[in-house]
Order: C-alpha cells, then sequence, then structure tokens
C-alpha cells in the first residue's frame, strides 16, 4: 500500500522511509516530491494536529481518489521557554524556514539558562487521512536536555542541541538509528504501525 507523506522535508522523507522499513510494514513511503511537490501550506492552526491536518488535506487534495496519506507536525517544546518553540518550531527565527538560523536563535536564548533548567521535549503528530477522509492521530514525544553548543552532524533541525534522556550525547551524534529507536517520530510510528498492523 502507497501512504503518501505530505512533507516537503527530505530529512521526515528518510526518517520515514527507514521507520517504515524497520517495521515491516507494507507500506511504501512516496514523498510529496515524487507527485509533483508539496503545496504551501500555511501553519497557522496553533496545534500540531491542525497544522498536521492541513498537511494532509492539502496533498490529497492532488491525489487520485482512494488515496492514503500520512502527515507529520512537529516540533521542540522547551521548559524554560513555556513550551517555546513548539508548533512554530520550523519557523523561530522567521518565516523562510531556515534550520540553522532557528539553530542559532535557540542557542542564543537559552545562553544564560543553567544545566539543571534546560529540559526540553519533542513532539511529533502523525495524521493519517484514509481513502474515505477518516482521520486517525498519533503522537510520539521523546524528553531530554539541551546542550551549551551544537554537537554532531546527523539528522536535522534542532538534533545537534537536544540530548535525549538516558544519553550523554546528542540526537546528531548518536546517528539516524539510535535517534529513530527513541525520537518522537519513532514512538509515534510504532503506534501508527501497531494500528495498521491491526487494520491487516
Ligand atoms: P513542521 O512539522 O514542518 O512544522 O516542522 C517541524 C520543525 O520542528 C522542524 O523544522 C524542526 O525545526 C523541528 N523538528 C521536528 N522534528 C525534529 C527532529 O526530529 N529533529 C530536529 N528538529 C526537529
Amino acid at each position: 500500500m502507497n501512504l503518501y507523506l505530505a512533507s516537503g522535508n527530505a530529512h521526515k522523507v528518510a526518517e520515514m522511509n527507514a521507520l517504515a522499513q524497520a517495521s515491516g510494514l507494507p507500506v511504501t513511503i512516496v514523498s510529496a516530491k515524487a507527485v509533483g511537490g508539496m503545496p504551501p501550506v500555511v501553519e497557522d492552526a496553533g496545534t500540531f494536529v491542525g497544522n498536521a491536518r492541513k498537511k494532509a488535506l492539502a496533498l490529497q487534495a492532488l491525489l487520485p481518489a482512494g488515496a492514503w496519506v500520512l502527515a507529520d507536525d512537529s516540533g521542540l517544546c522547551v521548559d524554560a521557554l513555556d513550551g517555546a518553540p513548539g508548533v512554530e518550531s520550523a519557523y523561530y527565527a522567521g518565516p523562510d524556514g531556515d534550520g540553522a538560523a532557528n539553530l542559532r536563535k535557540l542557542l542564543e536564548v537559552m545562553a544564560a539558562v543553567p544545566q539543571g533548567q534546560r529540559g526540553a521535549h519533542f513532539v511529533c503528530v502523525l495524521l493519517v487521512v484514509g481513502p474515505d477522509g477518516a482521520e486517525t492521530v498519533f503522537e510520539g514525544r521523546c524528553a531530554g536536555v539541551l546542550g551549551k553548543t551544537p554537537q554532531g552532524g546527523t539528522g536535522f533541525g534542532y538534533d545537534p542541541l537536544f540530548v535525549p534522556e538516558g544519553y550523554a550525547e546528542s540526537f546528531a551524534q548518536l546517528g539516524d538509528a539510535v535517534k529513530n529507536e527513541l525520537s518522537h517520530r519513532g514512538r509515534a510510528w510504532t503506534q501508527l504501525a501497531a494500528w495498521m498492523r491491526g487494520k491487516e
């Protein structure tokens, strides 16, 4: 079964492909790019679920009837910032959605925050829209702390700063395989996979 992924983020596509393969589900992730590109979506719903829904419906409108669509909306919620950047994570430093600028801004904003107060968690909402329009939502979270300097070269976004609970290295140092095991996206996917298996 094809699962059309409503994302223009190549890193998310790669992670979702790896997660789908590791789970052994009989699904093929088809990126929006493969079907003409992800249409622009204004992410102004104010919630992860609302933004995910907007992405899913925007892509579904371009697909033949009967397609299954998957959208991911995710972000980093920082305790010392009352949950910011949260749903605004992709646009924290401005409307360009520049990941490096977002990371720099977070570093600056957090510079004076002491070690014991640098808790944060990632959230990932996966929203599946079936051929009949029915929506199913899964949410995964991953808690950790923010380092003082970016470390590591894998992953994307805030990965060089995020050290997951129980580890001493950032997501960007731990590498894709470890990240996918414990990440917010990996945890949401595990739930999605269990749900899909229940439908087989
Ligand atoms: P959106 O879901 O397209 O609104 O964007 C999610 C944003 O949250 C990304 O642009 C990143 O800034 C951040 N983010 C989400 N998941 C991850 C992750 O796994 N690693 C690092 N940053 C992430």
